[in-house]
């Protein structure tokens, strides 16, 4: 590149970014003229400067790194060779609070990740947290979002405000709870010292909900995602995350950036849990139930990679702010399931970020494939600034020019590129489904509780932060209610925390 000089945005050069074109009065006083177009183009762009803000997931940490392949259990491209490396982008977040939120809050830690494959691009869309529940966004807006700012105007969000103001936060989040039991299994994990980890580098992240593997061949198993790290799982208590708030909103992040600047890389196992379709329609839990894990006994962990992140984002905006992550964003080889919520993901991703970046969104450098990519029914639209196929008509099948496909190029049947139709048979008529509880959605809570009380301070760690949170509850009858559903999980449980809960009110 030749030597580069200041101009604006269209290239066009300025003697001085600090001369101002003014109609000056004698005194040191100036009226602005329309042609200080310097002026001008610099505030008009300033004050279009914030894009909007994830709804969820918007404080988080990003960083650029490598999956290096262990594996041969699906055909896809990135997986099939031994020590084969794809380039990631990384981006870990939590999921209620806003951007300019503390990261060490309590919360649920999201793990998206984008897989550059030599096949495409692959989104994993994960959280730190095996299972996963979701409250109403509506009604009952995620914990640490009464204060969520309007995305655009940070403005308190008006539509909500009522309802804040009418129901304390807390109590709405606990009032959730009990009405919706089923999300008690995720609840004790965000409410471990899991909740609130120590640095992004000592986190386990999981798929949560069940994928597929396909091959060639027509076949598949399910999957579970794995990623643990290497580093060691290590948490804050409820004190330092606090305390850790207060003093740099930031903490994670710059913890993240340091150890990569410091060449400390940090590194994670990836496992899958396989299950064979016959298994899994024999399974004692529904695999299409994000509030559910397999057990490791019955499906043990086997490796398949090892990821490595060892680049900081050179420009935060451009390479974490713009990065666009989908679960529908998937290469030949891995295939979505039935989990209902998953479907739902399928579209809503894919749309938020249509909203949030535009319809082209996949051409930000972040978000490009590293592949050739040849999809001219799409054209047009805010924003193209690739070549928009030139002069290729807007279908494909032309005979004046003929497109080819990815069966023809591997020489594959057009059938082994899964349409993620395996196993499913769909009969019968269309029906408005509603789940209910029963006791089976609090043995795995309670097993839960068990493996917490192998590690020394665990259930104690556990109690004392939902004893610090549940005294905020001001309804002695709400408060009840809450001790009866972690009774349900394990009666020691229950009592202990109407036990802490109730000694704190009283202090
Ligand atoms: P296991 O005893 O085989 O596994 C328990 C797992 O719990 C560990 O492997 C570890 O997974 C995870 N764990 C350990 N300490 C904590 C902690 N302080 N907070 C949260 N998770 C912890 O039992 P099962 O597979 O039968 O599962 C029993 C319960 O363990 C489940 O109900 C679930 O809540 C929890 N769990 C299960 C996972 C699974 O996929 N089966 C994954 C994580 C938790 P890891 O090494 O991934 O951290």
């Amino acid at each position: 590149m030749s030597q580069r000089y200041y101009t604006l945005a269209e290239g066009c050069p300025f003697a001085s970014s600090s001369t101002a074109v003014l109609m000056r009065n004698n005194r040191g006083g100036g009226l602005g003229l329309l042609q200080d177009i310097q002026l001008i183009e610099t505030l008009a762009h300033f004050s279009r400067e914030r894009i909007p803000e994830r709804v969820v997931h918007a404080k988080a940490v990003g960083a650029y790194g490598e999956l290096a392949d262990c594996s041969d259990i699906t055909s896809a491209s990135f997986l099939n060779e031994a020590g084969k490396k794809t380039p990631v982008l990384l981006r870990v977040s939590t999921v209620g609070p806003e951007a300019g939120s503390a990261d060490t809050a309590r919360d649920v830690h999201g793990w998206a990740m984008k897989l550059y494959t030599d096949e495409g691009n692959l989104d994993w869309v994960f959280n730190n947290t095996p299972v996963f529940f979701i409250r109403d966004p509506i009604k009952f807006p995620s914990m640490n979002r009464s204060h969520k700012r309007h995305p655009q105007t940070h403005l308190p969000d008006v539509n909500m405000l009522n309802y804040i103001l009418l129901y304390p936060e807390l109590t709405k989040h606990y009032s959730f709870h009990v009405g919706n039991p089923e999300g008690i299994h995720e609840l004790l994990h965000l409410f471990s010292s899991r909740g609130t980890p120590q640095s992004i580098r000592h986190l386990n992240a999981y798929s949560g909900h069940t994928y597929k593997f396909t091959k060639e061949d027509g076949s598949f198993k399910y999957v579970k995602i794995h990623i643990k790290t290497q580093q060691e799982v290590k948490n804050f208590t409820r004190e330092q995350a606090t305390k850790m708030a207060g003093e740099n909103p930031d903490f994670l992040i710059q913890d993240m950036f340091e150890a990569i600047e410091r060449k400390e890389y940090p590194v994670w196992n990836v496992y899958v849990q396989i299950m064979d379709p016959s298994e899994a329609e024999a399974y004692r839990w529904n695999i299409f139930d994000m509030t559910k894990v397999w057990s490791h006994k019955e499906f043990p962990l086997r490796q398949i990679g090892k990821l490595t992140m060892n680049r900081n984002p050179s420009n935060y905006f451009t390479d974490i702010e713009q990065a666009a992550f989908s679960p529908s964003t998937m290469v030949p080889g891995f295939a979505a399931s039935a989990d209902p919520v998953l479907q739902a993901r399928l579209f809503a991703y894919p749309d938020a970020a249509r909203y949030r970046l535009g319809v082209n969104y996949q051409q930000l450098p972040t978000n490009a494939a590293k592949v050739p990519v040849y999809c001219p029914f799409e054209r047009d639209g805010n924003m193209r600034f690739d070549d928009n196929y030139g002069a290729d008509p807007n279908y494909v099948n032309s005979c004046l020019q003929p497109t080819r496909f990815y069966p023809d190029v591997k020489n594959i049947k057009p059938s082994s590129v899964s349409l993620h139709t395996e196993h499913e048979q769909w009969t019968g008529e269309v029906t408005a489904f509603t789940s209910h509880i029963t006791d089976d959605d609090f043995v795995q809570p309670a097993e839960l509780w068990k493996v917490l009380g192998r590690q020394p301070g665990e259930q104690d760690m556990l109690v004392g932060n939902l004893a610090a949170s549940i005294k905020g509850v001001k309804s002695s009858t709400l408060r009840n209610s809450v001790y009866a559903l972690f009774a349900r999980v394990n009666k020691d449980l229950g009592a202990r925390v109407q036990k802490a809960t109730e000694e704190a009110i009283k202090q």
